[in-house]
């Protein structure tokens, strides 16, 4: 059988040679999905951030719509929400 890697950035497995493995983390798409993989953490680290200086928005918070969506200047993260980005942001130090 051959043996395939898995690249766990792009979510697809190939088979396994050094030239393929080399071919693939140089390509476009690798590091595009690299990149992007890595940014999300980043990103959970600085909405965790922007959202400690907010106060909550009461509103969404009740369960009622909040007509100012993302752009409110109240913070809309619930409670599950903000584990979820922390779970996040501390998976990159790993
Ligand atoms: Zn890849
Ligand atoms: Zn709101």
């Amino acid at each position: 059988m051959v043996k395939r890697y898995y690249c766990d950035f792009c979510d697809c497995s190939y088979p396994y040679s050094d030239e393929a493995f080399r071919k693939h983390r140089t390509g476009h798409h690798h590091i595009k999905r690299r990149r992007a993989h890595y940014d999300q953490f980043k990103n959970a680290r600085e909405r965790l951030e922007d959202d400690a200086k907010k106060s909550k928005c009461r509103r969404f918070l009740s369960g009622q719509e909040c007509s100012f969506g993302d752009s409110c200047v109240f913070s809309h993260l619930t409670p599950a929400g903000t584990e979820a980005l922390q779970k996040l942001a501390q998976e990159r130090r790993n």
